[in-house]
Parts: structure tokens; C-alpha cells; sequence
């Protein structure tokens, strides 16, 4: 192993008692296979010891560690300490939170692993609607909320750039999600759409590459658990190397009950067994419990239980909690939305500002579904106790029912349209 190398050749260097060392997050998260590619240790490392992997995409030791525990400290997956991302003070002077629910003791282990209190239905919210942009482009995942918000954050001189998830370039990997900060409201159509990848995103925090203002303000679009890594780091202020974590000003969170390997899931299980030609992919959706993949001409190319694609989840993904992205100012989905409408929930004045700023471009009606969110939400906390509970090992089934997956779908199919446009 890399790092232990460098350790090796680190002997000789006295080290003080308490410290956690990259070699601990290596052991226990990357090569236990439970890393979910968010690329907070990556951004938290205050000497930039921390890189991505060409190859495995994975993170990696690139020169000493000086073992300040940082990585350990801020990993999902590692000692981060969930209940501090939603105590009540972050919401203090953020306006009106009705609905906010206090939060119960920190020393409640609940909240490390679910992401909030059993029952506490959305978890912080101000708004919740179900929203659509009047004009989306057509590869916009739902109804293309995200893509218009952040133009208008950009027009609006709000922002300089936004994280996003693009394509990548690399013609051997189509239909796969590169991070990307796009700075014109060309770039953020380009990367509308979901890709079922992780991106190692906030490693992409490091802007130097990037033509900005010395005090950049950037949104960030991410899963969950890479809006953690962000809200941990600025909640406990800390020098992060090259990486911007306070140009952050705005994050948005894409519900999520599970993220893919990209190789497992579009090059094997797609490609390679179903035949699929991924060049003629036009849209792939997890919705209700199935993998929809569309290609271009309409044509429905799979239409499967998500079940049949376990092997390519990212395992680490069993263990989260979050589907909410409670830690965000706004989480959209389209989970709880008829279709072509995403649902969102306003979680922070901050998020409110941007949905407003946006008001112009989109349409709302009342959240048709919050029921489908609630129940969605419960079935990804139980999987993440059952998780927990299995023994280590990394092969085996989950306690949990898939066939529970599915009906934890029921009662959020959509709403029929009802003409209020
Ligand atoms: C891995 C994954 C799992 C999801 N699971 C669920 C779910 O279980 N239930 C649910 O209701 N919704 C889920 N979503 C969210 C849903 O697919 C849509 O992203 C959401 O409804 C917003 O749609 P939109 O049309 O408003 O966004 P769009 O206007 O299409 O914009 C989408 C934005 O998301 C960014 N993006 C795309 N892929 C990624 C990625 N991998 N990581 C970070 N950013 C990305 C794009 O760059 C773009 O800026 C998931 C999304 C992803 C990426
Ligand atoms: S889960 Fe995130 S923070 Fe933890 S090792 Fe993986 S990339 Fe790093
Ligand atoms: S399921 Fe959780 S850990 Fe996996 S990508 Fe989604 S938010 Fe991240």
C-alpha cells in the first residue's frame, strides 16, 4: 500500500501520542471498500498530501502526512461527527424556520449514523414546493430546477461559478460524470442531467486552475454526503490548503439513496450484459425503485428493479442515512414531484434567496407528495442500521428486503397534472 511506503519512509520521525494518520482512513475506509468518492479529505488536508488516484479514482497519499487527523475527522465514513453539521445555532439569524425541529442531545448516537432524530420528517425545512423551470434543456434530469437556479445566481451576479457534474470528455468513458466548476450559463446546461457516479467532487475545490475573483463565491451541486463534507468544514473553521471551502456560498443538495460505480454500472452491467449502446443513452433515471435507461429516439432501452443493479452501488452508500441532504440550503429531487417537476425543499434563508432570485424562471405548485419523501427517507435510515448491525464483511446480503424498496416507492407516483400553468 502506498501510504504505508511512505510511512516507511517516514521512520525515524517521532510521533505524538493521539494523532490519526492517512494510513487509519486507508485501513478503514478506502481499502474496507466503504469511501463514497466525495473528496472531503482530499479538500480538508491542510498540506494538500491528499490526491485522487488516476486509476482506481479513489484517494491517495501524494507526499507526507503529518498526521493532524483531518482526514479521519471530516470523512463521512470516518469520524464525522454527524450530529454537529444540525445543531440549532446554524440556523440562528437565517430568518424564519418553521418547521426547524430542536435538535436533540449531541451525545445521542442516533444522529451519527441517520442523519437526524428517528421521526423528524424532512428534518429543517422552511419551504417545500414542487417546482419546474419554464424553459429546460432537454437532457434536465426532472423539472430542471437546479439548471435555472443557477443561472440566475450567475446573472444575477450572485455567484462566479458553480460545481456541477458534467460529462466527460475521455471517449472511453461515456455517460460518465466528471466534476467541473462551470463559470458561464453555457457550461451549467452543459451539465445538467444526473450522472449515477461519484466525482471525487471537492477535491475540484482546489480553483486555482480556474480564471475567478480573488474572493470567488461558488454554489456547489452535490449528493449528500459531499454537502456534509462542505457544511463540517465551514462550520469548524480550519486552513485547508488550496481548497476553497469558503468560497462556498451556496449548496445544493440532490436526494440520494445511492451513487454507482461508474465501470460496474454503465460499462458492465449496462454495456456489457444488457447490450446497451451507451453512445445512444439519452437519460438514466432511478425512480420508484427501477433503472430506467432512455436512449435518444425514446426508445425505453432498460426498465428494471433497481435490485438487479446492487453490485455496481457504491457499498459504502448502505451506510448513509442522509437521502434528505439535510445540511444543505436547498435539497431538490424528484422523489414527492409529478413528473417534470422536481421537488424542493428550502432549507436555509440562504437557499430562499436563491430560489427567489430565480423566481422569474420557474413555475411552483404545493410539494405534491412531502408523504413519498417522509417514507423514502425512513427506508434509507433502515437500511443504514442494517448495515451497521451485519457483520464486516463486505459480500455479504443485506438484512434488509429489497422488495421493501420498491414499496417504499408506493403512494409517490405522481400526482396527476393538474392545469395551474
Ligand atoms: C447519484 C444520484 C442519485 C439520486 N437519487 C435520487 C433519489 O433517490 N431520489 C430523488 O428524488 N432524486 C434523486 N436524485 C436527484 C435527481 O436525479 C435530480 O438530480 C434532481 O431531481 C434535480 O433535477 P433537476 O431537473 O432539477 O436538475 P438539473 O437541472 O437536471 O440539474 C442537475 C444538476 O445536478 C448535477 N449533477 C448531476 N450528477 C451529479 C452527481 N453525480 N453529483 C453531483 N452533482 C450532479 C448536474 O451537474 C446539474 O447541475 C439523484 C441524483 C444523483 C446524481
Ligand atoms: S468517503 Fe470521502 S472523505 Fe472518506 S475517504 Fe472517501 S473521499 Fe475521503
Ligand atoms: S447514498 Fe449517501 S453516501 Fe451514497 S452518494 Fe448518496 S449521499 Fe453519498
Amino acid at each position: 500500500m502506498k501510504a504505508y511506503r511512505i510511512r516507511d519512509e517516514m521512520n525515524g520521525v517521532e510521533e505524538p501520542p493521539g494523532k490519526t494518520w492517512f494510513w487509519e482512513l486507508q485501513a478503514g475506509v478506502i481499502d474496507a471498500d466503504r469511501c463514497i468518492q466525495c473528496g472531503t479529505c482530499v479538500a480538508v488536508c491542510p498540506s494538500n498530501s491528499i490526491g485522487v488516484d488516476e486509476d482506481t479514482e479513489l484517494p491517495e497519499l501524494v507526499k507526507m502526512c503529518t498526521g493532524c487527523s483531518l482526514c479521519w475527522d471530516f470523512c463521512p465514513r470516518g469520524g464525522l461527527r454527524y450530529e454537529a453539521l444540525w445543531p440549532p445555532a446554524t440556523l440562528e439569524g437565517e430568518g424564519t424556520t418553521d418547521g426547524a425541529i430542536v435538535r436533540a442531545d449531541a451525545s445521542d448516537n442516533y444522529w451519527k449514523i441517520t442523519g437526524g432524530p428517528p421521526g423528524d420528517g424532512l428534518g429543517a425545512v422552511m419551504d417545500s414546493y414542487s417546482v419546474r423551470a419554464g424553459a429546460r434543456p432537454d437532457h434536465a434530469q426532472d423539472g430542471g430546477v437546479v439548471t435555472a437556479l443557477l443561472i440566475a445566481a450567475l446573472a444575477g451576479g450572485e455567484i462566479d461559478g458553480a460545481l456541477v457534474t458534467r460529462p466527460s470528455d475521455d471517449p472511453d468513458e461515456p455517460w460518465k460524470g466528471v466534476a467541473h466548476l462551470a463559470t458561464t450559463a453555457r457550461e451549467i446546461i452543459e451539465a445538467a442531467g444526473s450522472y449515477y457516479n461519484q466525482t471525487m467532487a471537492l477535491a475540484e475545490l482546489d480553483l486555482s486552475k480556474y480564471d475567478l475573483p480573488a474572493k470567488p463565491r461558488i454554489a456547489v451541486v452535490g449528493t449528500p454526503c459531499e454537502i456534509q463534507g462542505i457544511r463540517a468544514m465551514q462550520s469548524r473553521r480550519w486552513p485547508t490548503g488550496a481548497h476553497r471551502i469558503d468560497a462556498v456560498v451556496l449548496t445544493i443538495a440532490l436526494l440520494c439513496t445511492k451513487s454507482f460505480d461508474y465501470q460496474g454500472l454503465m460499462l458492465q452491467l449496462l454495456r456489457d450484459d444488457r447490450g446497451i449502446d451507451i453512445e445512444r443513452v439519452s437519460k438514466v433515471d432511478v425512480i420508484r425503485g427501477r433503472m430506467i435507461v432512455e436512449y435518444r429516439d425514446g426508445e425505453v432501452a432498460v426498465d428494471e428493479p433497481i435490485k438487479n443493479f446492487h453490485g455496481a452501488a457504491l457499498k459504502g452508500c448502505d451506510e448513509c442515512a442522509d437521502f434528505l441532504g439535510r445540511s444543505a440550503d436547498l435539497s431538490v429531487g424528484s422523489v414527492g414531484a409529478m413528473d417534470g417537476w422536481s421537488s424542493v425543499l428550502v432549507r436555509t434563508e440562504r437557499g430562499r434567496r436563491a430560489l427567489d432570485n430565480a423566481r422569474g424562471r420557474l413555475d411552483f405548485r404545493e410539494l405534491d407528495n412531502p408523504e413519498a419523501l417522509v417514507k423514502l427517507d425512513a427506508f434509507d435510515k433502515r437500511i443504514a442500521f442494517d448495515s451497521l448491525r451485519r457483520p464486516f464483511d463486505p459480500d455479504a446480503p443485506l438484512f434488509i428486503d429489497y422488495a421493501d424498496h420498491v414499496s417504499a416507492y408506493e403512494g409517490s407516483d405522481r400526482a396527476p397534472v393538474v392545469a395551474d400553468h
